[in-house]
């Protein structure tokens, strides 16, 4: 079985890497957590595209043309499955540019975290699954479908769960909203992506499948989405935060945070690079905010550190 190699970058911090050896060596690592994740065309999308690891070339080379296709199509034309199965191929993309973090507490918090906001959700059906990156970038990133990813430096930088919650909150309305399906369509539309898949054409019929996905992994994931989107996502975000029992200033914090951040840290390069101007975002979240959540502020909220202690001693 031959395997691919990537050899496009999906975002600055990405190294190139084999999307399949090392995607299903970070599920194995974590004790098939991940499973379903990395399980290929699983969840009634049926056959979109890239297996990985997969060796049916003549089914991925048919599959390659129905993905365009299927981002042609009007958002009420991709059904739930499909949206589904786009984001899992998505996430398998990401999880070949960064494995997984190895610390298998901190991914089972996450995806605890993640899940019971989401449930709070419009969307609470979805199968919401939450990831832990090893990067030590500041980076949040989600998928079409329920897949959200976070940096280990992100968890790493923030003060406390309220501030993570509010960063989850704000990736889980992306989803909601299916923004990122809303970009990828723009791209796909504007002829954008052909013509990306043709500067990176291989002869080889799985490097294209390959190369596809990648182009819109990279568009998505380095241009960002619609700037009005991610200021939803913030309003949205901090709404939800404080429905799932958190601290709205969560994550008014953590852009706080940001705004004292150098651009030229590459750290916050990217996060920065794909977001709205930082005080623009604090400014429409006070307005959106008013005083209206300040009697849920204030709660006391364990920094990551202390509620993994507080886990393990259950
Ligand atoms: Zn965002």
């Amino acid at each position: 079985m031959k395997r691919t190699v990537l050899s496009l970058c999906l975002a600055a911090c990405f190294a190139a890497v084999p999307v399949s050896l090392q995607a299903q060596d970070a599920g194995k690592a974590l004790g098939g957590l991940f499973q379903n994740l990395l399980k290929p065309n699983q969840g009634g999308g049926g056959g979109l595209g890239l297996s990985l690891g997969g060796n049916n070339n003549a089914a991925n080379a048919g599959n390659a043309v129905d993905l365009v296709g299927l981002l042609s199509q009007s958002l009420e034309q991709i059904d739930e499955p499909k949206e589904i199965e786009i984001g899992r191929q998505l996430s398998a993309v990401l999880l070949g540019a960064k494995p997984l973090h190895k610390d298998v507490a901190l991914q089972r918090y996450v995806n605890r975290l993640g899940r019971w906001i989401s449930l709070q959700s419009a969307r609470p059906d979805l199968p919401w699954t939450f990831a832990v990156l090893d990067d030590t970038g500041f980076n949040a990133f989600a998928a079409p479908g329920g897949y959200i990813f976070i940096t280990k430096g992100l968890v790493d930088a923030v003060a406390d769960e309220s501030e993570l919650a509010g960063i989850l909150a704000h990736e889980i309305h992306h989803v909601v909203g299916k923004h990122h399906l809303k970009a990828m369509r723009k791209t796909a539309q504007a002829g954008l992506l052909t013509k990306a898949i043709a500067s990176q054409f291989s002869n080889n019929v799985q490097g294209m499948v390959s190369a596809q996905l990648l182009a819109l992994g990279k568009d998505l994931y380095s241009k960002g989405l619609d700037q009005e989107d991610e200021l939803d996502a913030d309003r949205s975000g901090v709404a939800l935060a404080a429905r799932a029992g958190f601290d709205p200033y969560g994550l008014v914090a953590v852009l706080q945070q940001l705004r004292t951040a150098k651009p030229d840290n590459p750290v916050f390069t990217l996060t920065l690079s794909t977001h709205p101007a930082t005080q623009v975002r604090l400014d429409q979240l006070e307005a959106a905010m008013g005083q209206r959540l300040d009697a849920l502020a204030g709660q006391p909220s364990p920094s990551i550190p202390q509620r993994l202690a507080r886990n393990a001693g259950r």
